[in-house]
């Protein structure tokens, strides 16, 4: 079978490969689109969709039926930030238009409401990480600031000369700069943890590096450069024999595949709203309840406290002493509207879903002359990170665009692992549960475009 048994067609440069998609029962008639066949996958069993189709998903995106450049849009870069479904920007409205209102400190009606509604989503949030209970969840803006949140509050009691903080050479800036910060004023260091040439995390490296120096593990759930998905259980499992703390980036993971927290062990959790179809300005960290309480707040101010005074302030319980000031309450209602969205997916299928549309471009792609996919890691999410010979990174992005195709170029936040592979700038396509092989073809057809052009 070749991937144009996906779509009842050939795909532009598709080798014969690999099925990526199991095949269905026979069918009387071949589906009309590579989305109707992956559509018409059985319902159970490994590979198959079950009841996930990615129009379901595309019907509430209104942004994705624009056009851009004269072309309907191609969304790729998802891995940059999500479009967001109606569903989100109409409780955003609707927030705004009747039911705006600070929380908690308000006696009337709409400030309760208000309350209510971002009291849900930290539920929400607390259910989509499987926390064990809604006050481990703090609202941040994003994961940036979760991170510094925690390099800030438990890293400055909790390091000292000559601890270690472990993290991946994977990691996003995000995931690298607070702790040199911290790392700094402590006197502590950051000590890179390499990885293999297919993007995985060294493992035998990691054991060798972790120590009873080491204070904290910082690593992504998954790689916003290579897709790389870590074994997070087992490297967590292996920290916590030498005492250390690990802080996971959920950034990339959280829309990709579902997460559990517990399950994980991790001591910190953390994701953006804006990469899991919610607003940006709004995150989640999730921490263990005892490493919460034992943890100092970060910034001062109002709603954080419980009473003020010149000789003595004490604070509110966990979370609210890690939230002063006003929070982004709408976009905590924009969050709750996100997460039951996804979650009214079936989101093992849509997992399935997503593995099987990034094996179809891994190979649509890797037909093409000159094309180097990064990383190979098995388990990735679908995040194809690329160069094409002859043509610069931001060069490829601006042909795509003409094609109202938008994908990412340039370092990706994330320069150590593209210095791993001798490079200070690639070109990115991330997918998500609303993009369709279709997509995936009018990439891999401008792209050939662009060679023939340059030839
Ligand atoms: N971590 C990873 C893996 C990311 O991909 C990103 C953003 O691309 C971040 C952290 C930072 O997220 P934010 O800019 O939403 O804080």
């Amino acid at each position: 079978m070749t991937t144009c048994d996906l779509a009842g067609r050939e795909a532009p440069g598709s080798p014969p490969a690999a099925d990526p998609v199991p095949s269905a029962a026979p069918a009387p008639a071949a589906p009309a689109t590579p989305a109707a066949a992956i559509a018409e996958q059985p319902p159970a069993g490994p590979g198959g969709h079950g009841a996930f189709s990615p129009d379901m998903a595309r019907k509430d995106i209104p942004v994705l039926h624009r056009t851009v450049n004269g072309h309907p849009l191609v969304w790729l870069d998802n891995g940059a930030t999500t479009q967001k479904p109606r569903q989100v920007i109409e409780a955003l409205t609707t927030y705004y238009a009747s039911a705006n209102s600070n929380i908690h400190r308000g006696a009337h009606t709409m400030a309760r409401e208000a309350t209510e509604g971002y009291e849900q989503g930290r539920a929400a949030v607390a259910d989509l990480l499987g926390a064990p209970a809604p006050e481990s969840v703090i609202f941040v803006r994003g994961t940036t600031e979760a991170i510094n949140l925690v390099a800030q509050s438990w890293g400055r009691d909790n390091l000292g000369p000559g601890d270690e903080i472990l993290v991946p050479v994977l990691e996003h800036h995000s995931n690298i700069v607070p702790w040199q910060h911290i790392a700094k004023e402590r006197r502590a260091r950051v000590v890179p943890v390499p990885l293999q040439q297919d993007g995985q995390i060294d493992l035998d490296a990691y054991a060798d590096l972790l120590s009873f120096r080491t204070q904290l593990v910082a690593l992504s759930h998954a790689s916003n450069v290579l897709g790389t998905v870590p074994p997070v259980r087992e490297m967590t499992a292996l920290a916590h024999r030498y005492g250390a703390k690990v802080l996971v980036d959920g950034a990339q993971a959280v829309a990709h595949f579902p997460v559990d927290v517990q399950d994980l062990d991790a001591d910190f959790y953390t994701f953006s709203g804006h990469k899991v179809f919610a607003p940006t300005g709004i995150g989640a960290l999730y921490a263990k309840p005892e490493v919460l309480r034992s943890m100092r707040p970060w910034q001062g101010g109002g709603n954080m406290i419980d009473s003020v005074d010149f000789g003595h302030t004490s604070y509110a319980p966990v979370p609210h002493r890690f939230e002063a000031g006003t929070g982004h309450i709408a976009g905590v209602v924009g969050l709750l509207s996100a997460l039951k969205w996804l979650t009214s997916f079936d989101r093992e299928a849509v997992a399935r879903y997503e593995t099987d549309l990034a094996a179809y471009a891994q190979q649509a792609l890797a037909a093409l002359p000159g094309m180097e996919i990064l990383g190979s890691a098995p388990g990735r999410v679908a995040v194809l990170t690329f160069t094409l010979a002859g043509h610069e990174p931001a060069e490829i992005a601006e042909w795509l665009d003409q094609d109202g195709i938008a994908i990412r170029a340039g370092h990706h936040c994330a320069q150590p692992a593209l210095r791993h592979y001798g490079l200070e700038s690639a070109a990115r396509a991330s997918l998500a549960l609303y993009n369709t092989p279709e997509d995936v073809d009018r990439l891999v057809q401008s792209l050939m475009r662009l060679r023939e052009t340059a030839a």
